[in-house]
Formats: C-alpha cells, structure tokens, sequence
C-alpha cells in the first residue's frame, strides 16, 4: 500500500508528465483572475484544478510553492481596443485600482469559500512594474525584441526558433488578421508580434514611467516576469484555463526561456471549460454564474466543489442547477454520515482513492469509489469514516464539518407526524401535499427502507 507520485498531462509533449519537484518541493504558477469583475464558477474550476493538484502533491509527500498572479493591468478586451480594467471604470465611474482590490478581495473570499488554500504569494501585475521593465530591456538587448515604429516594444516571434511548441501554432501557419493581432499594434514588424510595453497615446491612467516612455505592459510579459521571479527561474508546473494556451502561454514561453536560457516550465497544465446548462457562460448570453448565486440558492457552496470533482479537469464540463442540487444533498448525507461515526481524526489510507488522483487526477474515479465505501455494508461505521477523511484531504469538501441541527416548531412537528400516518394509510396524495409544505418550510424528505427521515436543506 503506497501513495505513488502525480502523474499529469502536459499541454506541450502530450504525455503524462511524472511531478517530482525539486528538494521535496513543487514549484507551481497559476495564472490568476483579471480583477475587473467577480469570478465565475468556469474561472473558479480552473482555479480549483491548482489546488486538487497541491493537494494530491501534499498527499504524496511533496510540498507546493504556488504563486497565482493577480491580473490588474494590460489584459486587453477581446476586440483588443481597451483595457479591460479601463473599459470597467469608463462604464462604472469607479477608479480603475478601486475596481481592483474590490474584485481581488471577492477573489480571495470565494477562494475560501471553495476551500482552495491558500497560495505562497499573490503578486499584483501593477506592482511588479520594475522586474517586467528589466525583462524587457533584457529581451531588447539579447534581440529577442524592439522598439517599434510607433514606439512601443514588441516580442519578435521570428527570433524564438520553437515558437508554436507549446499550441502547434506555428508561425508559418498563423495568417494576418487573426484574433492574435492587435488591432492598436501598427508598429510592429511582423503580424504575430506582440507588444511588451505599449506606449500610452491617449491613455492617462493605470501608466507607469519607462526607458520608452509612459506606459503599460503586455499581459503576457507579466506572467514570465513574476514567475521567474518569485519561482526561481524554474517552474515545474504552470497552469491556466485552456484558452490562455494560445496566445498568452505560448508566448510566454517564447519570453521566459529567452530570459532564463532554458526550458523555464517543466510542465504546461490545462484546464478544460466549464459550460453551464448547455452553454458557454457569457454576459451578452446572461447566463454567468457566480459562487454568489450558489449560495442564494440556499446552496452550500462547497456544492459547486463537489459537482466540479464529479468531472475530471481534462474534459469540457456542462455544470446545472440539477447537480449542484444533487451535490448539496449527497454532501450533507455524508457529513450525516460521518458524525453518526463519532469524532476521530484517523484516516485510512485507500488505495484506489489514491491511485486515482496520482493518474491524472480522476476525481469522477476517486469520488466514485468513495460512494462504492459509503454503500458496502461489509465496512464499519468508523472504517468508513476513516476512509472518507482520507479522501477529503484532496476533496476538500469539509465532510467532517458535521451536520447542522436545528430544533423544528411544534406545527412543523405535527406535518411530518401526520406524514408517516399518511404512508402508513397509504394516502399518497396527502403525503405528496405533506412533502410540499415541508419542502417550503426548508426540509428535505427522504423515504427510505426505514422509513421517513427529513434534514434541513
Ligand atoms: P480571467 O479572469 O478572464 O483572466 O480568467 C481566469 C482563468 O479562468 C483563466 O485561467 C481562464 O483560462 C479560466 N477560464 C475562463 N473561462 C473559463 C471557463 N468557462 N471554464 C473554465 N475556466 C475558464
Ligand atoms: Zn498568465
């Protein structure tokens, strides 16, 4: 019985990458939220992957340096005309850097509210203004980048010969006018190009001083600069949503192994999308889900947790209201469970649970096997309970939180009363209007083998 090491794909050699670390510990970059809005349950699954990962690493021994980037400057809207975080304040009236810390905060709340633990540092794009102009200016003096006709700097993507390695978008196959091409980039040489520091023009907030003038970065040189900075040159495993594989990833690949010389990440991670009810989540479609809304259901919130581990990372997910509800309900029957074993804190190690997340990270597969435990009336109460706790190392889903109780009223008391003589007499028409009025009042009926038993919802 072992808990072997996390085997997980990697985006650029299409393969398992085995995670080792280095000295014991794993160094991990996970591109952060663009604080001009709150996250959405698709943003917080890609965030949740970075910690199932540091989880299951800790599970196996290993310890995690995670660095997760707050995105406060440069992240273009997709028609590339504007900051997104200008376009926010231009439409709000509300100061661009105010904007931010409203939304990081929120961040960092449903963060906890997730149970995702948290990261070593948190470093703010317009903090770190200093190590991305000295990468730059390093970039420009090896020729990896130029000043260009309009007096902005750009990336020459000729200059890096595996550009392409990470995405398959090579350059010789990339055509004009595509979504990479900034459509505010005039200067630059070749049209898949990036711009490092952009001049201000008419800009006048969010700019900083430069060897070029007053300006701004590029979101893509952001990640390279803080990565290599508080990681030490070397990341062993980066992660992000699928869609920033191409172009932010790639090209920043393209700027960090310019930087430190050498394969700078060990090992590109990517998070499929999740859908919600059938559809991409968007705001012209308006039908973005926050946390917040989980809870205003009356949801835990740990739910959207749990219905998130029921999908493994690497496969698109199509999220509902229906599993988020299933997922509220089987939560509290295992809390249920697991208090009626009692208090200890031992675990038992299982290893089917821990195979599962070491290949890949199959969640549905661990999950899985914890509801195979929960079932097997051949297992003890406490063994049970043992197991569980085990799993919920990686699940995070609070399972021995225990289950609230609270007293019912008299009235209520004599609704589920006169439910069970309604079964007994089968009169199934009252029963149903009985299990009505219970659910409005905030009770959940099972009819089980034993008979009615309620919860609260
Ligand atoms: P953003 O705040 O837009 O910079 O995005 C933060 C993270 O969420 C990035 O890693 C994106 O790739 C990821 N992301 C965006 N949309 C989705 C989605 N629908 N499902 C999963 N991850 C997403
Ligand atoms: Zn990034």
């Amino acid at each position: 019985m072992s808990t072997g090491s996390l085997s997980i794909y990697d985006t650029k050699s299409k393969s398992l990458h085995t995670i080792a670390g280095t000295d014991g510990v794993v160094r991990i970059y996970c591109c952060g939220p663009t604080v001009y809005r709150d996250a959405h349950v698709g943003n917080l699954r890609t965030f949740l992957l970075s910690d199932l990962i540091s989880r299951t690493l800790q599970m196996t021994g290993l310890d995690v340096s995670l660095v997760q980037n707050i995105t406060d400057v440069g992240h273009m809207a997709d028609d590339f005309e504007e900051d997104k975080m200008l376009a926010e304040s231009a439409k709000t009236k509300v100061d661009p850097f105010q904007i931010a810390r409203t939304f990081e905060d929120r961040f960092h709340i449903d963060l906890e509210r997730l149970n995702i633990e948290p990261a070593a540092s948190y470093p703010r794009a317009s903090e770190k203004m200093a190590e991305m102009i000295t990468a730059i200016e390093k970039l420009i003096a090896m020729k990896r980048a130029y000043v260009g006709s309009d007096g902005s700097v750009y990336f020459d993507a000729t200059s890096f010969p595996t550009y392409g390695a990470l995405s398959g978008n090579k350059l010789d196959s990339l055509q004009p006018g595509h979504r990479y091409e900034f459509t505010d980039e005039g200067g630059k040489r070749f049209h898949a190009d990036w711009a490092l520091w952009k001049l201000a023009g008419a800009r006048t907030q969010m700019i900083w001083d430069s060897p070029w003038g007053a300006g701004f970065p590029g979101w893509h040189i952001e990640c390279s600069a803080m990565s290599i900075e508080l990681l030490d040159a070397h990341v062993d495993l980066h992660l992000g949503g699928i869609d920033l594989r191409f172009p932010h990833h790639e090209n920043e690949r393209a700027q960090s192994n310019s930087l430190t010389g050498n394969e700078t990440v060990d090992t590109w991670v990517h998070g499929e999308h999740l859908l919600f009810e059938g559809r991409k989540m968007s705001k012209s479609a308006g039908n973005v889900v926050l946390l917040q809304d989980v809870i205003d259901r009356g949801l835990d919130p740990l739910s959207l947790r749990f219905a998130l581990l029921e999908n493994r990372y690497r496969s698109q997910m199509d999220l509902s209201w229906a599993s988020l509800e299933a997922a509220h309900s089987t939560l509290k029957r295992w809390r249920q469970l697991l208090s009626n074993a009692g208090t200890s804190a031992e675990m038992k190690f299982d290893q089917e649970v821990s195979d599962a997340l070491t290949t890949d990270l199959d969640t549905p597969r661990a999950m899985q096997r914890i509801r195979t435990i929960e079932k097997d009336s051949t297992i003890g109460a406490l063994d049970k309970r043992a197991l569980f706790l085990f799993a919920d190392q990686v699940f995070g889903l609070d399972l021995d939180r225990g289950v609230e109780q609270r007293e019912v009223s008299s009235e209520i008391q004599a609704l589920l009363d006169a439910r069970i003589t309604a079964r007994a007499e089968k009169n199934w028409s009252l029963s149903d209007s009985l299990r009505d009025q219970l659910t409005n009042a905030g009770l959940e009926i099972n009819d089980g083998a034993e008979g009615q038993s309620w919860s609260w919802k």
